[in-house]
């Protein structure tokens, strides 16, 4: 049965440095949950936390209705897979998958029967009588997820178990740890510096900075309405613009630019005020580029193109935009990503455009 997980302002310290600070997060039974964010946020502490490898100085955390903060890691019902897969080598996959079972008394037939469910889970039936250094690292992988899975853990802890995969390898197995984490029904806690990975497979994502986290929804609301510049910024490539609120409506607000006037309809929680400092946010593929906007464009300015890269799937330009009612260039470039391009010759020169952008991709920041 899979278990919810609970953390109740959890901290945890090395020395004097702060790693974890203050985490409040419920996740859900059956779900497949990230902590994302840089590199030395805290993720991976925070889930070791989970396994009982480190104690929290204070705060709780609860597996199902079992509060686990101060049992040590054999009884709390965790399966963990890591980076480097920490597999024994003398010991064939099948010896490899039933050690933990082995360990905890299970009866022989038992052991039998599981290792060979967890085998198959993994599609891994076949190299069950190999040695881990007969196996490519997916493979490996799928042994270290298989002995993870054969416990019938509450809930399955990954940290980075990818990152040691060549990247075709990476976009196949991120699936498949997606498949057998639903088949099995686990409650799943998965850390990543990798967005994509992230974005891919989460049902909902922890973006951790400092050890707390900045924001957390599915990756549609991580992505599409970022709720700070750094969420913005560290998921995806964005364009930033500053601002000052000119008029807010109820739904909608007009902000002052260096490119003019922006209208948005993607706004913080909180009201804004005129005269309020703001930053918009806006995704490269947003922007479209043409010579004529469609009636419903929303914001509408003019720029020249001077660098386009093709890069198969999508042409990426640099637009340096003209000021409001000026014809000439002024300061602000932004990136744009044309999804479905024409070939563009090498060397063009450089030409004038409409741009274009519609006011609910306007992504208005306040933090
Ligand atoms: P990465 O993606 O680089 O693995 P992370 O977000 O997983 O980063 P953590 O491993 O949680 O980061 O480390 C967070 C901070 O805590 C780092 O500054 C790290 O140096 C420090 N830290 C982690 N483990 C220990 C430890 N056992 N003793 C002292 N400091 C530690």
């Amino acid at each position: 049965m899979a278990s919810s997980i609970t953390f109740h302002r959890v901290c945890k310290s090395f020395g004097n440095h702060r790693v974890v600070d203050g985490i409040d997060l419920t996740i859900e039974a059956g779900e497949l949950f990230f902590l994302l964010g840089p590199s030395g946020c805290g993720k991976t502490t925070l889930l070791r936390c989970i396994a009982g490898f480190y104690m929290p100085e204070s705060g709780s955390i609860q597996i199902g209705n079992r509060d686990v903060t101060r049992l040590p890691p054999e009884d709390r019902d965790t399966g963990m897979v890591f980076q480097s897969y920490a597999l024994w080598p003398h010991l064939s996959v099948r010896e490899n998958v039933a050690f933990g079972l082995e360990l905890r008394k299970v009866a022989r037939a038992e052991i039998r029967s599981r290792v060979d469910e967890a085998l198959a889970a993994v599609r891994m039936t076949d190299r069950a009588d190999y040695k881990p250094n007969q196996l490519s690292g997916g493979q490996q992988q799928r042994v270290a997820l298989a002995r993870a899975l054969v416990v019938r853990p509450a809930c399955l802890l990954l940290d980075e178990p990818l990152s040691n995969l060549d990247a075709k390898l990476r976009l196949e197995m991120r699936t498949e740890i997606r498949r057998i984490c639903k088949q099995a029904g686990l409650t799943a806690v998965y850390v990543t510096h990798d967005q994509k990975e992230a974005l891919s497979i989460a049902d909902r994502i922890a973006v951790l900075d400092g050890g707390r986290i900045r924001q957390c929804g599915t990756p549609e609301d991580i992505y599409r309405r970022p709720a700070s510049r750094f969420v913005a910024h560290f998921i995806g490539e964005t364009n930033f613009i500053e601002g000052t609120v000119a008029e807010t409506e109820p739904d909608r607000v007009t902000l002052s630019t260096p490119l003019g006037r922006i209208q948005s309809t993607c706004l913080p929680a909180a009201p804004l005020h005129p005269g309020d400092q703001v930053t918009c946010s806006i995704r490269p593929e947003v922007i479209h580029l043409g010579d004529r906007p469609p009636e419903d464009a929303g914001n509408v300015f003019n720029g020249a193109v001077h660098d386009t890269q093709y890069l198969g799937e999508m042409a990426q330009h640099v637009v340096n935009v003209f000021l409001s009612g000026e014809e000439h260039p002024g300061e602000v470039t932004l990136n744009v990503f044309d999804m479905n391009p024409k070939i563009v010759a090498r060397d063009e020169e450089v030409r004038t455009s409409k741009l274009w952008f519609r006011e609910h991709n306007v992504v208005v920041l306040t933090s």
